[in-house]
């Protein structure tokens, strides 16, 4: 029988870099090859000396695809993901080489890894199997974000990696689909520990705000992740969409998905809202909104770059203002900070420092993409597998440990770096 091995390159243990190489005798196949963007500098996944002939990201946010460019300086691999995967990591990845331009910063990449990378690219469909080289590959719907993969390897065994996978549905997304059982499961980690609130009752609640910002003719300023949460945001604030300005790389997120219109629940309602907001192109509409009130969608969700940084300038010290985070803050980003001590420091693009006092209102909401812990157990009870590999997670050794006494399953949790024997 032919050994198929896996190794972890990253994301092990960690959230972050993620990055797993399935190889059996003759073919090197990498799931995931993304960076760890809350470290400075930012951390990128082991480079394995093989050459690697298959690279299959299963979602277009960097932590999964933003060092794939990288691969392209030793090898030469075919990239498979949905073509909405492809697309969005492209406008990722691009304005991450312009931000380190402008910073003067060096990537481990270049603009020509980058089109490689492209001219490499074969999207590939949901639930169409295809070979590689002795192996099979085949997509399913994740439900994470639009175009977001969970990847199934077939030699022998049935390999399933869930990518980051959320169960139940969303205003934008139907929720993961699922192939019938599998022989062994890696499964992102990402809320072993937790149960979320309901989607529902965290809707009310922003909806709530949104409304007495507009009453008193203020100003709902709600930062964003650009792709998927910008777009279920546009969903749960439809009502009010003639008050909605967008900003920054959510505009072009929204465009790209919708034109991507299969992958996402709502299409005809998103662009009857598209058709009624106000998409920011200009400072001087910028000042307009900020004088007339109104709710501002903008990147970036962490408040570590993009227009948001001057929303916060102008309007840091109207305690009228409300600001309404609407995603997960990795600890020590701007908006973690903001949050936690009511100051806003961040160094901007071309050196100028920001350290004000937000006078502000500020909630904050859990839309979570992922799965929570009940999700995740339901998930595995689903797959029925005879091994389960926890990564993706700060508690993945917790996590394991708890399959394996409430599932009687076996689990672990690898680390970064080790290779077994599926
Ligand atoms: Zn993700």
């Amino acid at each position: 029988m032919i050994k198929i091995k896996a190794r972890f390159l990253g994301g092990a243990g960690e959230v972050g870099k993620s990055g797993i190489m399935i190889s059996d005798n003759k073919t090197n196949i990498i799931m995931d090859y993304g960076v760890k963007l809350q470290e400075e500098p930012v951390e990128y996944p082991i480079a394995p000396k093989e050459k690697i002939d298959f690279v299959i990201p299963s979602h277009a946010h960097l932590d999964h695809s933003g060092a794939v460019p990288v691969l392209f300086k030793r090898s030469n691999p075919k990239v498979l993901a949905t073509d909405l995967t492809l697309e969005l990591s492209y406008l990722l990845l691009n304005d991450s080489l312009k931000i380190a331009k402008k910073r003067k910063e060096r990537l481990p990449f270049s603009k020509r890894e980058l089109k490689d990378m492209m001219r490499n690219a074969e999207p590939v469909g949901y639930r169409s199997p295809r070979k590689l080289r002795g192996m099979r590959a085949e997509l399913f719907d994740a439900g994470h974000i639009p175009g977001s993969s969970s990847i199934l390897l077939t030699k022998e065994k049935r390999i399933f990696y869930t990518g980051d996978i959320k169960l139940k549905a969303s205003r934008l997304l139907n929720g993961c689909s699922l192939p019938s059982k599998v022989d062994i499961l890696i499964t992102e980690s990402t809320y072993g520990d937790t149960i979320q609130p309901e989607r529902e009752k965290e809707e009310e609640k922003i909806k709530h705000h949104v409304k007495e910002a507009l009453a008193n003719n203020d100003i709902a300023l709600i930062p964003t992740f650009a792709v998927g949460r910008a777009q279920e945001l546009l969903l749960m604030l439809e009502e009010f969409a003639d008050f909605i300005a967008m900003d920054g790389m959510a505009k072009q997120a929204t465009e790209i998905i919708h034109y991507y219109k299969k992958y996402i629940k709502n299409a005809k309602e998103l662009k009857k809202i598209m058709s009624k907001i106000t998409w920011i192109r200009n400072t001087r509409q910028r000042d307009s909104i900020i004088k007339k009130g109104g709710i501002i969608l903008t990147t970036a969700g962490m408040l570590g770059g993009g227009p948001i940084i001057y929303y916060l300038q102008k309007l840091h010290d109207n305690p009228k203002t409300k600001i309404l985070f609407s995603g997960f803050l990795v600890e020590d980003t701007p908006g973690y900070n903001l949050l936690k001590s009511g100051i806003y420091s961040n160094e901007e693009m071309g050196g100028k420092k920001n350290n004000f006092k937000v006078q502000c209102e500020m909630h904050r909401f859990n839309f979570s993409a992922h799965a929570d812990r009940e999700e995740l157990l339901d998930i595995i009870k689903k797959l029925s597998p005879e091994k389960v590999i926890c990564v993706h997670g700060d508690k993945c050794k917790k996590f394991a440990k708890d399959i394996t006494e409430l599932l009687n399953i076996n689990a672990f949790a690898p680390k970064c770096g080790e290779e077994i024997v599926l």
